[in-house]
């Protein structure tokens, strides 16, 4: 589902949980989608600069929290950033290298002042005609999030969420003496499954931004799919991956694609200051680096 391989690990079988926790993401995506007609998401694009549309209350919540975010880091974090997503299509078989005047018309678009939202009606209208939310940056970790609360409901304490990229570990590990999780850092630069480390860690979310699973490369330029804002082109910078490390996966979410853009001296130097929030930054060339609290305790390179 959403375009990766979701799952969920609990340590004793319980069905009606899985079955719950499917219908949950079912129904999400059908809602949140960019890439569905019939999505809520899309209903909205398909207005922009005719009518506000009224949408399901989670999803104005989280149009709400995201424009939010997207006040708070103009220069990385986004949501209007859809018509850029939609020109280079990439990671879906579309993808291609478009020309400057299609980038500069976008560009245009990627206004977060040209989002309305009307609280009392749950409505949100885009301004302009072309408009486009996107909320792929975001709406993985609020389900995470989601889930983690589908789970206390069924009284279940002890798991691990994985929707690709974001991982959310609850409770405590039963399988190993210090009942700690083991989260495994991808090395960017081989196939999937080989760590470049782990970080042992009580319940937290993990979080990872980065240039090598949707990408393509042109003249032997490569293309990948978190695009700046600001040039419409795929973010320039000697950063691979980066990955958050935060109780909340949608905060952890926000952080990543913020730290992504903020590159790795000036992102170290943001997450230090922040309260129960760490980072380890892969860069293009291999260099590891991790944020104070990471240094010297829990993580272990391989
Ligand atoms: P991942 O999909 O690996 O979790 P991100 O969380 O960084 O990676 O989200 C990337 C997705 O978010 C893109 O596929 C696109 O849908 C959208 N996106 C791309 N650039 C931005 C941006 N600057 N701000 C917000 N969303 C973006
Ligand atoms: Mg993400």
């Amino acid at each position: 589902m959403m375009g990766t391989l979701i799952s969920l690990s609990l340590f004793e079988k319980n069905d009606i949980v899985v079955n719950s926790i499917y219908k949950y993401l079912a129904i999400s995506e059908k809602l949140f989608s960019a890439n569905r007609n019939d999505s809520e998401i899309s209903k909205i694009n398909q207005q922009a600069g005719k009518h506000p549309v009224q949408v399901n209350s989670n999803v104005f919540q989280l149009i709400k929290k995201a424009l939010i975010f997207s006040k708070l880091y103009p220069e990385s974090f986004n949501i209007a950033v859809g018509p850029l997503v939609k020109l280079w299509q990439i990671g879906f078989s579309g993808q291609h290298l478009p020309n400057d005047d299609e980038i500069k018309k976008c560009l245009c678009l990627v206004d977060t002042t040209g989002i309305e939202l009307d609280d009392v009606k749950d409505e949100v209208f885009l301004k302009y005609p072309g408009m486009e939310l996107d909320l792929g940056a975001i709406a993985k970790g609020y389900f995470a999030d989601q889930i983690h609360l589908i789970l206390k409901k069924y009284s279940i304490n002890n798991a691990i969420i994985d929707l690709g990229g974001n991982v959310l570990t609850l409770g405590s590990n039963q399988i190993t003496m210090d009942h700690k999780w083991q989260i495994g850092i991808q090395d960017p630069r081989s196939k999937r499954g080989n760590i470049l480390g782990s970080v042992a860690c009580r319940a937290c979310s993990a979080v990872t931004s980065g240039v090598s699973e949707r990408y393509f490369i042109k003249k032997g330029h490569l293309y990948h799919h978190i695009i700046n804002p600001k040039t419409g082109y795929p973010l320039e910078n000697n950063v691979s991956q980066v990955t958050i490390f935060s109780s909340s996966s949608l905060e952890g979410e926000v952080i990543s694609t913020v730290a992504f853009f903020a590159g790795v001296v000036n992102g170290i130097r943001l997450i230090n200051k922040m309260k129960n929030v760490e980072a380890i930054y892969v860069t293009r060339t291999g260099q590891i680096v991790t944020t104070a609290g990471l240094r010297f305790r829990n993580f272990q390179t391989r």
